[in-house]
């Protein structure tokens, strides 16, 4: 992991990615052509407000933008998860801290990363996003799955050594382009676990309910991907939330599901479920 201010580094980082790119990894798969997936429909009880989660670093804001796009504001501090060109950022902050999870373009979009970017916005992702960061990127932290930042050396000034990440790995188990190839190999991509003093929020990427998600522990909030062909369904995401028992979750990265679908079996599992509008 490198933890201070870098120009991009190109060469070594292409070693460091070990798998080559799936054949899809430049199809924005999270945008359906409109025709093949009817829109989602509405729920009652989706509210398109921000909630506020109390932590001991602060109060955590928690805004939907779109798809995968999320905008965490804490202590004044301004975290976006995949900003892309979908969501809108009128009258939204500067980023202090970026998270990138994965190379496809519903996750990693050079204009999107401009619209939220400052100079010192600190942008956070796998080696395999970082090499294809726009060139004379600065501030850039590589974490590799498993890696963790050290407290001693805090990712963002606003937010100090109480504000702490780990990367998780997200990736596929059995689903893919074609037999014998998944749409996310294990080690490319990142999901996040993001420690705000003692609550812990999980952050899931394009996934399947691999091991490592079910083997989470503490997790008071947790952002979990729900669709198909990529991901994995509701009700697959559902189980595997009611594996790790995060005391919220909210479904995103739902393009052309029911969310809702998860209701029953997360509750029973103890997790509140929120529905939000993330389109
Ligand atoms: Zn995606």
């Amino acid at each position: 992991m490198r933890t201070r201010a870098l120009a991009l580094p190109a060469l070594w980082l292409v070693a460091a990615c070990s798998k080559k790119p799936p054949t899809v990894s430049t199809e924005p798969h999270g945008e359906p052509a409109p025709s093949a997936v009817a829109p989602v429909s509405t729920n009652a009880a989706v509210t398109p407000a921000s909630d506020v989660i109390t932590t001991a670093l602060g109060d955590v804001k928690i805004t939907p933008l779109n798809h995968a796009t999320m905008l965490l504001t804490v202590k004044g501090a301004a975290i976006y998860v995949d900003p892309t060109t979908k969501a809108k950022y009128d009258g939204l902050p500067k980023a202090d801290v970026v998270f990138i999870t994965d190379v496809h373009q519903d996750h990693l979009d050079p204009e999107g990363l401009a619209r939220v970017a400052r100079p010192d916005t600190v942008i956070v992702g796998p080696p395999a996003v970082v090499e294809k960061l726009p060139a004379g990127s600065k501030n850039v932290i590589t974490m590799k799955n498993g890696e963790q930042t050290a407290a001693k050396a805090p990712v963002s000034p606003a937010l100090g050594p109480a504000f702490g990440i780990e990367a998780v790995p997200m990736y596929n188990l059995t689903r893919g382009p074609a037999p014998g190839k998944l749409f996310h190999d294990k080690g490319r991509g990142n999901g996040y676990v993001l420690t705000f003093g003692d609550k812990r929020f999980y952050v899931s990427g394009d996934t399947e309910c691999t091991p490592e998600m079910k083997a989470l522990t503490n997790i008071d909030v947790a952002f979990v991907c729900m669709n198909l062909p990529y991901t994995m369904p509701p009700s697959e995401a559902a189980a595997c939330v009611a594996a790790f028992k995060p005391k919220v979750l909210y479904p995103y990265h739902y393009r052309g599901q029911k969310p809702e679908e998860a209701k029953a079996t997360v509750e029973a599992a103890g997790v509140e479920l929120r529905l939000r509008e993330w389109y």
